[in-house]
C-alpha cells in the first residue's frame, strides 16, 4: 500500500521536544513511537493488550459511532498519554473516571486521566466518538473506503485513525474484538473469527475476535452486501472469504483467484512453516482502489487485481505477509524490506512451482529491465526513505537482493532461513540488522557485503566483481543478452502497478 506523507520539520522538531520524562518523574508521554518515517505515528509510555471496538455503521450515510475500550500497561509514570484519531470524541474514562481530552496535531488525542498513572499499572480506557470517516481527511487524504454499499479500512501505513483509537504503530500489537452494528441485509467483514451474529429489531451486530497480536494498521474493516464462502483449508484451517454482491465482471476472476487461499496457505506453510493464526480468508468489496493489502487473517483485495483474470500470484503475495509482515512484523517502517522483499519473493517461488520462470530467471530479467542509470536503483530498498516505502524497487530489487542471498548461502541454508525466520520472530518485531544477525547464524557467512551493496547502496550492484555477490555465475552471459519475460511477470507486476495515493 501505498501513499505517501510529507512529515513537516516542524513536527519532527515537535516530537523532539517531547521526549519522555525519565522512569522515576511522572510526565507526559510521546506523541510518537520514535519512527523517523512517521514521527507523530504511534505514542509513548505506554503499551496496549488489547482492543475492544464495538460500533454502529449506517451505509447510507457513512455515519458511524463506537466506544473502544482499550487495554494498556502504563511503561512510565504518566501524567498524560496520546493516542492516534481522527474522528470526533464525545468522552473519554480512564480507570472509570471522565479523563480531560484535546484534540491536537492532525491526528493525537491527548489524554489526562484525573490521576496520573503509575509505572506498571494497568489502565482501562474508555472512548466515545461519532463521525462521518470519508469526510475526515487528515495530510489531506482519507483512508476510509466508500463502497455504494457501505464502508472499508484498509491502508497502510495509517487507517486505524478513521475507525478506532489506538497506539497506531506496528511495535504495539494487540489482540482484537471487533462487534459492529449494522442495517438488516449488510454485513461486516474484520480480522480474525466470526464469533457472533445476531438481528433485532432490524439491525445485526455482527462480532469478529482476533486472538493473535496484531498490528493496527493490519485491523480491517468493511461493511456491505457480500456473498459468503466457508470453509477449512486441507491442513484443517477454517476459510472465511467474501465477495461483493456488486462485482461485475470481475467477480468470476476474483473467485478463481481468493478460493485458492486454502491451498496457498498449505504451499506456503511448506516454505515459512506453520500458518502463525487462527483463521484464514480475503475480501473483495466493491470499491476503486486497486491494490491489495495483507490484513491479519482476512486479506483486503482491491477488485482491480481481477481485471485481468484470476490472478494467483496476488494471493501469494499477501498470504506471505501473514508471516512476513503480520506475524514478524516492522520494528520501524524503514525495515519495510522485511515485508515487501520476501513477499515478492514468495510470489517468485509460486511462479516456478507452476513453471512460469524460476526465481533465478525472475531476478535476471528484473536485473537486465533496468539499466544502470534508471533511478529503480536510486532506491534502497534497507531503507527507502517515507517517500518510497511502497515504490516497486522496495519489491523488485528487493527480491533480486533475496534471490542473491540465495546463491550465496546456497539452497540448504537459504530454506532453513526462509522456514526458520517467522518462528525466530513470532508475533513479534524486526529490524534488516536482526534478520542479518539470523542469516549469519543459520548460514555461517558473513552476510555484510552482499546486504549493504543490495539494500543499503543506491545504484546498479555489479554482477560478481570482487566483494560484490550478485546472482548466479551462470546467469551472467545470458543477463548480458535481454533475458526474456517470464511468462509470470504480468500477474506478479499487478501486485504493485495498481499502488496510488489515496
Ligand atoms: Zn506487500
Amino acid at each position: 500500500m501505498r501513499k505517501r506523507l510529507i512529515v513537516s520539520a516542524a513536527s519532527a522538531v515537535a516530537l523532539l521536544l517531547a521526549v519522555p520524562a525519565s522512569a522515576a518523574q511522572t510526565g507526559p508521554g510521546a506523541a510518537g513511537a520514535g519512527d523517523a518515517y512517521y514521527p507523530t505515528y504511534g505514542n509513548g509510555g505506554y503499551d496496549v493488550s488489547h482492543y475492544d471496538i464495538r460500533l454502529k455503521y449506517q451505509p447510507a450515510t457513512d455515519e458511524l459511532e463506537g466506544t473502544t475500550t482499550i487495554l494498556a500497561t502504563a511503561t512510565q509514570n504518566l501524567s498524560r498519554f496520546n493516542l492516534d484519531f481522527a474522528l470526533d470524541v464525545k468522552q473519554v474514562l480512564v480507570n472509570g473516571r471522565v479523563a480531560r481530552f484535546a484534540a491536537t496535531g492532525e491526528q493525537e488525542l491527548e489524554i489526562t486521566p484525573d490521576r496520573p498513572l503509575a509505572k506498571g499499572a494497568q489502565a482501562t480506557v474508555v472512548v466515545r466518538y461519532a463521525g462521518i470517516p470519508s469526510k475526515v481527511k487528515r495530510y489531506g487524504f482519507t483512508a476510509w473506503l466508500r463502497s455504494p454499499d457501505g464502508g472499508v479500512a484498509a491502508g497502510e501505513p495509517e487507517s486505524a485513525w478513521w475507525w478506532f483509537p489506538s497506539n497506531d504503530h506496528p511495535t504495539d500489537k494487540a489482540t482484537f474484538d471487533v462487534s459492529v452494528l449494522v442495517p438488516d441485509g449488510s454485513q461486516v467483514i474484520s480480522n480474525g473469527v466470526l464469533t457472533g451474529q445476531t438481528s433485532q429489531a432490524g439491525w445485526t451486530r455482527f462480532s469478529w475476535r482476533e486472538n493473535k497480536p496484531q498490528a493496527t494498521y493490519l485491523a480491517t474493516l468493511a461493511v456491505g452486501r457480500f456473498d459468503i464462502s466457508t470453509d477449512t483449508t486441507p491442513s484443517g484451517l477454517p476459510v472465511y472469504n467474501a465477495y461483493s454482491k456488486d462485482l461485475g465482471e470481475n467477480a468470476d476472476a476474483a473467485r478463481a483467484s481468493v478460493e485458492r487461499t486454502g491451498e496457498l496457505v498449505d504451499w506456503l506453510s511448506g516454505y515459512f512453516g506453520e500458518y502463525p493464526f487462527s483463521s484464514v480468508g480475503g475480501y473483495v468489496p466493491n470499491v476503486t482502489a486497486g491494490y491489495g493489502l495483507e490484513t491479519q487473517t482476512r486479506i483486503f483485495y482491491g477488485p482491480r487485481q481481477f481485471a485481468r483474470g484470476a490472478n494467483t500470484s496476488v494471493v501469494v503475495h499477501e498470504l506471505a505477509h501473514q508471516w512476513y509482515g503480520d506475524s514478524v512484523s516492522v520494528q520501524r517502517w524503514s525495515d519495510i524490506w522485511l515485508n515487501e522483499g520476501f513477499a515478492r519473493y514468495a510470489q517468485f517461488l509460486w511462479s516456478e512451482h507452476e513453471n512460469e520462470g524460476t526465481a533465478q530467471e525472475i531476478a535476471d530479467y528484473v536485473y537486465a529491465a533496468h539499466p544502470a542509470d534508471d533511478p529503480f536503483w536510486t532506491v534502497k530498498p534497507g531503507d527507502p526513505g517515507a517517500d518510497n516505502q511502497f515504490s516497486g524497487a522496495v519489491y523488485d530489487r528487493g527480491a533480486v537482493a533475496i534471490q542473491a542471498l540465495r546463491n550465496t548461502v546456497g539452497e540448504d541454508a537459504f530454506f532453513r532461513i526462509l522456514k526458520g525466520w517467522p518462528a525466530e520472530r513470532k508475533y513479534g518485531n524486526a529490524t534488516i540488522q536482526q534478520f542479518q544477525a539470523y542469516a549469519e547464524r543459520v548460514s555461517g557467512r558473513q552476510l555484510g557485503d552482499l546486504l549493504t551493496t543490495w539494500l543499503f547502496t543506491a545504484g546498479k550492484p555489479a554482477l560478481n566483481s570482487a566483494g560484490v555477490p550478485g546472482t548466479a555465475a551462470a546467469s551472467v552471459a545470458k543477463v548480458q543478452t535481454q533475458p526474456q519475460e517470464p511468462k509470470s511477470w504480468k500477474a506478479i507486476q499487478q501486485t504493485n502497478t495498481v499502488h496510488e495515493a489515496h
